[in-house]
């Protein structure tokens, strides 16, 4: 069973994860300040951590920072109040592994836990920032990207694409979701540039494999495998 810890002071909030994520036959404990919640996190009883940003005592991103100094790779969901993108820059380079912004819907919460669960990272990657799928590894310090041991080269573009994808794996993205998030609107949603850039990412990333990753939801979006 997957054992989640969640570091959030607002109690009600806190308490209302928990029976939701119990429901879903996760085992749940919870902290409310941030000192302990390290200390919890530290001990290796739990398989997620789902973090809030604004903590008393110590707050979210000095956790991650902790937790990632100390070779700890426990996927972390952040929480935040704030959707600023400055915010969200500074949760990834603590070593958080997605975002949720508050308020939110606990179906949304419940994907991305999923999403999560299913994206472990090999012992051998411990303090190394590699997400995998597959035989496919994004290093997201580096950037390189490897299929089956073989590097890949891939453009600027082509490879943020590839780790909005490989972050939400599993996840249905919308082409508007995409635009947004990789393009940051300097492109209209009229435009096709999303389905060139994956047709381009999928002959270097699919070409010459027989395991399709990228998937093509007709009228949906696009999606890339999640481990199963
Ligand atoms: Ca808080």
């Amino acid at each position: 069973m997957m054992r989640i810890l969640i570091v959030e002071d607002e109690v009600k909030l806190a308490r209302l994860i928990g029976q939701v994520l119990e429901e879903e036959l996760f085992q749940v404990e919870l902290a409310s300040e941030g000192g302990q919640g390290l200390d919890m996190a530290l001990s290796g009883n739990f398989d997620l951590l789902i973090l809030d940003l604004m903590l008393p005592g110590m707050d979210g991103l000095q956790i991650c920072r902790e937790l990632r100094k100390e070779k700890c790779n426990i996927p972390v969901l952040m929480l935040t109040a704030k959707d600023a993108v400055p915010d969200r820059v500074d949760g990834l380079d603590a070593g958080a592994d997605d975002y949720l912004t508050k308020p939110f819907a606990f179906e949304e919460l419940l994907a991305r836990v999923r999403a999560l669960s299913r994206r472990k990272l090999l012992p051998e990657d411990v303090g190394n920032p590699i997400l995998k799928v597959e035989d496919l590894e994004v290093n997201i310090e580096t950037h390189r990207v490897r299929r089956g041991g073989k590097l890949i080269d891939l453009t600027a573009k082509e490879y943020f694409l590839l780790e909005y994808l490989i972050r939400n794996a599993g996840r249905v993205l919308s082409r508007d979701q995409i635009i947004s998030k990789v393009w940051k609107y300097d492109y209209d949603t009229t435009s096709n540039v999303v389905d060139i850039y994956i047709h381009y990412l999928r002959n270097k990333i699919d070409g010459n494999f027989p395991t399709r990753l990228i998937q093509t939801l007709r009228g949906t979006g696009y999606s890339l495998r999640s481990n199963s």
